[in-house]
């Protein structure tokens, strides 16, 4: 059982317009923090004033990167209620991000008491117009003030909360994608299933490029023969061929396992589709479109929950997918997701967690 000492902050802020939240940019009054060290291990959980950090400049996440994080939301029912989809998700691949970069493991259920305790005390943030949410992002960085390459003796978590828009503003539409065959996000070995900033840092300059090509995200392919598909952007990547959904196994440890995947492969298989986690190649998913078989193709992740891709540029092949529109299983997967995520349908058991 967390014993969280509450400090709560002496001016509270003004709410912004709920039409112009963007992703990201507003915080609510309060974060929760708790220290780490060793010998007392996860201690003093606290809500305190939302506010800058003070370090040390020598301190380890600043030069050698040694931190996570998570991201997820929270929804305001019709009813209400506050709800968080799957936190239980979130706990475990934390964990799994923590082993990898040799994080002291968090319990997960002071991991799940800690964010239902932040987002109930300010729960005056969880924004009430259609579509919006307010985000979560929970993280982990290495505090020792040391410059030797080693792992931290100290740690501090935290959790921000951000209100956010409504990603589709204007219905839900299609996405341009650049193939990447230069750069790589994530290797075999590397840190690709872990939740780690390195990931994005190292992705940004993919990124620009495809920006800079009129392109929103990139396609990345594996690292060692930029043959097979990885992800979409900082999303996770499904193909619909001949009406068999596809999606890239996480076997090879260079994906993320995102909640919002396992999620959609759970609806499709309850549906009844046949769903496939394995190597996918570049190569046939090309073939496949040449010869009309690839029925659609979108990313999953949970700030957009589903995005539909419009067109992939291979090398200058433009593959223009389903007319550019939204095919009829990403939309079903959509509207399903997003009303389970907000109270308006039930999900699967122990999907939708009330913050009481
Ligand atoms: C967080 C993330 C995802 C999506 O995970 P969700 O749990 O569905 O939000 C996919 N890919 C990358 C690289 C991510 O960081």
């Amino acid at each position: 059982m967390l014993n969280i000492r509450i400090t709560p902050t002496q001016n509270k802020k003004e709410k912004p317009d709920q039409t112009k939240l963007g992703f990201g940019r507003y915080f609510t009054d309060h974060m929760f923090l708790m220290d780490y060290n060793e010998g007392q291990g996860w201690h003093d959980a606290r809500i305190v004033p939302f506010g800058n950090l003070s370090l040390s400049p020598a301190t380890m996440v600043f030069h050698y990167a040694q931190e996570m994080f998570e991201g997820m939301k929270a929804y305001l029912s019709p009813e209400g209620k506050i709800l968080l989809f799957r936190p239980d998700m979130n706990a475990k691949r934390l964990n799994r991000t923590n082993q990898r970069m040799i994080i002291p493991e968090l319990p997960e259920k002071d991991f799940v008491d800690a964010v239902k305790a932040i987002v109930k005390y300010d729960s005056d943030w969880i924004p009430t117009a259609p579509g919006t949410s307010l985000y979560i992002r929970p993280f982990i960085i290495a505090t020792d003030p040391f410059l030797g390459v080693h792992p931290s003796e100290s740690y501090l978590f935290a959790i921000i909360l951000s209100p956010v828009g409504a990603y589709y503003a204007s219905g839900i539409n299609p996405v341009k994608i650049f193939v990447e065959k230069h750069y790589t996000r994530a290797v075999r070995g590397g840190t690709g299933y872990a939740k780690v900033g390195g990931n994005y840092a190292s992705s940004l300059i993919g990124q620009q490029k495809a920006e800079e090509m009129g392109y929103a995200q990139v396609l990345w392919l594996d690292g060692i023969e930029h043959k097979y598909i990885d992800e979409v952007g900082a999303m996770n990547v499904f193909f619909v061929v001949d009406g068999e959904v596809l999606t890239p196994s996480l076997d090879e440890g260079s994906i993320l396992p995102g909640v919002t995947r396992d999620s959609c492969i759970h609806l499709l298989k309850s549906w009844g589709y046949k769903v496939t986690e394995r190597k996918i190649s570049l190569e046939e998913i090309v073939r496949a479109n040449e010869e009309g078989r690839l029925d659609e193709a979108f990313g999953t992740g949970t700030a957009a929950v589903i995005s539909p891709i419009g067109e992939l540029n291979d090398d200058g092949n433009k593959m223009i997918l389903n007319e550019g529109k939204i095919g009829p299983i990403s939309q079903k997967l959509y509207d399903s997701l997003t009303a389970i995520q907000w109270g308006r349908a039930e999900g699967p058991e122990g999907w939708s967690v009330i913050v009481d």
